[in-house]
């Protein structure tokens, strides 16, 4: 039976997740409450949210934060904390536990997915056959080869390394940047991302989004990577300077983008559709039913350990 502490649930997530949440707490759907109307929601019930789940999309910012005075803890149905105040929940001592591990696989096979789509330009050939082109025109257009090809990762955290694994048996070698060099690692470290591009056919972004590296991937990046160059994304859209990528795309700098994330989705700017060696998703790498059953298991079973005073599985703070 549900109990009388209130979670406040930001956004859609998964009808599996949203359930288990129903059964054991008492669950407010933020996402249903229209945009002028949830400040006064919040100060309806605020004297009974103790927690927020949210995700990489919608977490929990400083203005959310601030109305939920007996806010005790923030359980993320992500890897990226990117969207939760995390400086506020430190001061404020709220807990703040996420979803790592779970879904590494699952996000580094659609890095070489997007990797893999974008050089033979499958989507493409798909529409080529689909519209009928193929009967009428001949044979589809020659593509670029993956395998064997020089990969630069940014980020060699628990995905980039993931990836790193799955690219070495595609015959690839491996280079990567991060603020630090790994001491056990084979992989050449880059200290500077332009120097990595440089020396990469392909470039994936697979790192965390701070301020820092806002724009991590701008025009002197693009350049260096050349107009053969691959880029994908399956970090965050802000890691890339979208309107050098679609400058360098319509120039002809660029050989073809795969990504997972855009800068300011859900919106997708018309130049990036123009281009068919571009090959886009609408932030679906974790999203497959096993995994995002494993992220709802770990969302629970991080509420669950809090509210009965045991250790967090996943904790950030
Ligand atoms: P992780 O294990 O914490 O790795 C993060 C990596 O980012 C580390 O290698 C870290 O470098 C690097 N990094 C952080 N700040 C940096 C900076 N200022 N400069 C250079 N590198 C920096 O995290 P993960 O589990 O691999 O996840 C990585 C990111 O993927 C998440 O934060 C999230 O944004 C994104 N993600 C996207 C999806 C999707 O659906 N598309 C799904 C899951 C995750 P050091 O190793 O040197 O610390």
């Amino acid at each position: 039976m549900a109990t009388s502490i209130g979670v406040l649930q930001t956004r859609p997530l998964s009808t599996y997740l949203q359930h288990e949440l129903s059964k054991r707490y008492t669950l407010f759907k933020f996402w249903e409450v229209p945009p002028d109307r949830r400040r006064e929601f919040i100060g309806k019930h605020s004297d009974s949210i103790k927690a927020v789940v949210g995700n990489g999309v919608e977490g929990a910012d400083t203005e959310l934060i601030d109305l939920l005075p007996l806010l005790e803890i923030v359980s993320s149905d992500s890897a990226g904390l990117d969207k939760i105040d995390l400086e506020k929940c430190r001061e404020r001592g709220i807990r703040v536990t996420y979803t790592p591990d779970a879904l590494t696989g699952e996000v580094a096979d659609m890095a070489i997915l997007l990797a893999l789509a974008t050089a033979r330009r499958i989507c493409e050939a798909d529409r080529y056959v689909r519209s009928g082109e193929w009967k009428n025109n001949g044979d589809f257009k020659l593509s670029l080869k993956f395998t064997g090809k020089s990969v630069g990762i940014i980020g060699l955290g628990r995905i980039g390394s993931a990836i790193a694994k799955r690219a070495e048996a595609f015959g690839c070698s491996i280079g990567y940047h991060s603020r630090s060099q790994k001491p056990n690692s084979t992989y050449k470290y880059y200290p500077s991302v332009t120097d990595l591009a440089s020396n990469s056919q392909i470039l994936i972004i697979a790192c965390a989004l701070t301020h820092e590296i806002h724009h991590i991937v701008n025009r002197e990046v693009i350049d260096a990577l050349g107009g053969n160059g691959i880029i994908i994304n399956i970090g965050r859209g802000s890691h890339i300077d979208e309107a050098e990528l679609i400058s360098a795309l319509a120039d002809g700098r660029l050989g073809g983008a795969g990504l997972d994330v855009l800068e300011h989705e859900p919106e997708v700017p018309d130049q990036l559709l123009r281009h068919d060696n571009v090959v886009l998703s609408p932030h679906v790498a974790a999203s497959t039913v096993e995994t995002r059953q494993a992220m709802a298991d770990l969302v629970v079973g991080n509420l669950e350990a809090h509210f009965s005073n045991k250790p967090l599985l996943t904790p950030v703070i």
